[in-house]
């Protein structure tokens, strides 16, 4: 079938319980700019049981059209019952563009789809776009970080990508919003191999840095583990949360799911600290839409200084001490 006749923006609307994730939100804004562009129609695709209450919030939040599929197969998420069904949806109705979350579960269902469709994907885009050719493309680090690759799908349909967590803001919700709601049939079996016998949410040790307000981040130019807490002290003070650039998570003193970047968190604080931390692409992709970028770094050139919003270049030891102790006086 030529491409011209693949047409729709189709987000995987991916719900877990009952919830939808954030990310299907964001994905959605992104959507309102390519449908400006096409003109085309988007569609959330939302595939669970007893779920069809969601399509409401998706209509708030810019779909015209919701794709419902029930079944008792698909109530929790479980690779192969949710591929058969999307493939089946998506041959059927042949969308040109086919986005999903960068989470785990997108990442489990996106290469698979791309095995069924026989299409392309793009991994972790952090950005989406039609070039001066009107080519559909999406923007993602390539060679360790080192470029920011425009990824283009010429020829197969559909263009699929999977879009990093944080990377837009979703659209204010629309009251009066209406769309059309579509319910379709799906042969889906239950997966032979495996049953998910319970799930339970990930439990809140308070410290998690995704939907962190404020974030005190330190890097490798902090000299020690003592020097790291001392960040702690800061951030606690300032009502917020310790995170980091990768060195610090390498170097054993803080856990992986506190390190921000590519291969780590994405963040959209309202403001972050970065304190002895370069600003490598590798981590600004995971911070640069930060509200207000703060960031105190002894060398004057350092990259991170391009993107933040105020600057001190200075030894971090004798700032932050500083700091905590007029924070100190000021609550005192
Ligand atoms: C595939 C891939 C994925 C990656 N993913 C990530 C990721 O998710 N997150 C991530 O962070 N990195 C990631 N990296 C690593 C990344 O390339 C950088 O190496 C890393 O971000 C550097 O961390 P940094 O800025 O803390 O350290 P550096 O680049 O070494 O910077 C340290 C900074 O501290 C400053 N400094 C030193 N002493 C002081 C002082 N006393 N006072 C003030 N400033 C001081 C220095 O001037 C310097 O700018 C990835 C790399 C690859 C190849």
């Amino acid at each position: 079938m030529a491409k011209e006749e693949y047409k729709g923006i189709w987000v995987f609307a991916e719900q877990q319980a009952g919830k939808l994730n954030g990310t299907v939100l964001e994905i959605l804004a992104k959507a309102q700019e390519l449908k400006a562009y096409t003109g085309e129609e988007i569609t959330a695709v939302l595939l669970g049981k007893d779920v069809s209450s969601l399509a409401e919030t998706l209509f708030a939040y810019g779909a015209d059209a919701v794709l419902l599929a029930e079944d008792d197969a698909l109530e929790s998420y479980s690779a192969r019952p949710y591929q058969a069904a999307l493939t089946q949806l998506a041959e059927k109705y042949k969308p040109s563009i086919l986005l999903y979350g960068a989470t785990s579960l997108g990442r489990d269902l996106a290469p698979r789809m791309m095995v069924s469709l026989r299409t392309g994907l793009t991994a972790d885009a952090i950005d989406l776009g039609f070039d001066e050719d009107g080519v559909f493309f999406q923007t993602t680090p390539a060679y360790g970080g080192s470029i920011l690759a425009h990824i283009v799908i010429l020829e197969a349909r559909p263009q699929m990508a999977t879009v990093r967590p944080m990377m837009f803001e979703p659209i204010q919700p629309r009251e009066d919003a209406v769309g059309k709601l579509i319910s379709e049939t799906v042969t889906v079996e239950a997966d032979p191999d495996y049953e998910v016998l319970s799930t339970a949410p990930k439990p809140d040790t308070g410290d998690a840095i995704e939907g962190a307000q404020l974030l005190v981040a330190g890097g490798r130019g902090i000299k020690s583990p003592e020097d790291m807490e001392q960040l702690r002290e800061l951030a606690a003070l300032l009502g917020g949360k310790l995170a980091s650039s990768r060195p610090p998570v390498d170097n054993g003193w803080l856990s992986h799911d506190k390190q921000i970047g590519q291969s780590g968190t994405s963040v959209k604080p309202k403001y972050i600290f970065n304190i002895a931390i370069s600003g490598s692409v590798q981590y600004q992709v995971g911070m640069q839409n930060a509200g207000c970028i703060i960031s105190i770094n002894h060398t004057k050139g350092a990259p991170i200084f391009d993107i933040s919003h105020y600057g001190a270049v200075a030894d971090y030891r004798t700032v932050v001490p500083a700091l905590i102790a007029e924070i100190q006086k000021r609550k005192a």
